[in-house]
């Protein structure tokens, strides 16, 4: 089999300049290869060794409470949950490091098992899949105990002839080209188990960009079925693109102009979350693509949106794309880090890849450590709120209260 896959369905592509896919012709090859990925993830899954959930007491470790690090103590889990108290527990000493909420990376491509390990190994153990292609691959990625737990949305609502739609080989019935295919794309997409809508936006002037009573009719058929809604807008007129159609999840940040007080203020009144993506934009920088827009505005945009308290997720549109690579579990760590740079402090960028991306994202069994939450956690040495880059350096991880082993020394 080639190697995986160009299934990737990045990212800035509405901003930059289009790629030739490293796999040459994509057409029904995507689809197929897709299929077969899939077997093996679903074979993994049947062969796999179920590790079984314990009770466990981590001591002597300090907790981020999603506002600051509370003073020496002890968590336990019982099973899958975080609980006040349990006999018998196994007991691991944290040696006074810190224990984080398992992280959210809030727009991922994975498409393996093997990328699902590398997430956990980072201690991100919840992953939000930014479209799928085929379906059968995100399906496959679920319900693999012990590794990170994946949202996804099933395809990305785009148009025929997009760059999107070109590159994945979609067929015409799988791309819109009216706003009256909008209730059954979301139709489509519930019955493959999405939990929200992906919408592509591009500049209004790209002929082959959706129109925007389609968009706008993808959120209230989205929102009529309780599905939030996410938008590719990786310049400034998509972005306003999006909040024309109230989007619930801007994803990617303006990089030709940056985000200013008039954009700002209608992701304040319609209450709509960012989810920047810097690794992306940086990966643009070191990949030597020559983009007409820069990582410095999008860095601006992302200070000016901070500035402003429009909610930030942290994201990092990991893939596998030799050209764009965005390393799966380690980009996350390294986006807290240019978040910092950005200048949100470090407080928020913790909250921004636990309690905020599970607020936002309809996950309310986790983002903070707390009796009752699934025991997703991450116990690292050192301290993130003094330094962000000591989430990198990780000692456990937990993931619905199964330990993964082998985590990442970085
Ligand atoms: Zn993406």
């Amino acid at each position: 089999m080639r190697s995986i896959l160009p299934l990737i369905l990045v990212a800035l592509l509405g901003s930059y300049p289009v790629y030739s896919c490293p796999h040459g012709e994509h057409s029904a090859s995507s689809f197929e290869e897709g299929l077969e990925v899939a077997r093996m993830n679903n074979a993994r899954r049947a062969i796999r060794e179920i590790p079984k959930p314990k009770k466990t007491a981590i001591k002597n470790v300090r907790v981020f409470d999603g506002e600051k690090l509370l003073p020496l103590g002890t968590i336990f889990i019982n099973g899958e949950r975080i609980v006040p108290y349990v006999e018998g527990a196994e007991v691991i000493d944290g040696n006074g490091g810190t224990l984080l909420s398992g992280l959210i990376d809030a727009h991922t491509h994975p498409v393996s098992v093997d990328h699902l390990e590398l997430l956990a190994s980072y201690g991100v153990t919840t992953t939000i899949v930014a479209s799928c292609y085929p379906n059968a691959v995100c399906d496959s990625l679920k319900n693999h105990t012990g590794l990170t737990d994946v949202r996804f949305s099933g395809m990305s609502a785009s148009s025929p002839n997009s760059t999107h739609a070109l590159m994945l080989g979609l067929k015409p019935n799988e791309t819109l080209t009216s706003a009256s295919q909008a209730p059954q794309f979301v139709a489509n997409q519930l019955e493959v188990g999405a939990t929200f809508i992906k919408i592509v936006a591009e500049r209004p002037d790209s002929a082959t960009t959706l129109d925007q009573s389609t968009m706008n009719a993808l959120v209230t058929s989205a929102h009529a079925n309780d599905l939030r809604v996410a938008c590719h807008a990786a310049d400034y007129a998509a972005v306003e693109r999006a909040l024309t159609a109230q989007v619930d999840q801007a994803h990617h940040v303006p990089s030709d102009t940056p985000a200013d007080p008039a954009l700002i203020s209608r992701f304040l009144a319609q209450k709509t979350v960012s989810v920047p993506t810097l690794s992306i934009f940086r990966q643009f920088v070191l990949g030597g693509v020559a983009p007409p827009s820069s990582y410095a505005v999008a860095n601006a945009s992302v200070t000016q949106l901070y500035q402003a308290s429009v909610p930030i997720l942290a994201g990092t549109d990991s893939n596998n794309l030799p050209t764009l690579e965005v390393a799966y579990g380690r980009a996350l760590h390294e986006e807290l880090e240019l978040l910092v740079e950005a200048g949100m402090s470090t407080v928020d960028v913790l909250r921004s890849a636990t309690v905020l991306a599970a607020h936002h994202n309809l996950l309310f069994d986790r983002g903070v450590v707390a009796p009752g939450m699934r025991a997703d956690l991450l116990l690292i040495s050192g301290d993130p709120v003094a330094n962000i880059s000591a989430t990198r350096n990780i000692q456990r991880v937990w993931i619905a209260g199964v330990e993964y082993e082998g985590v990442a020394k970085s």
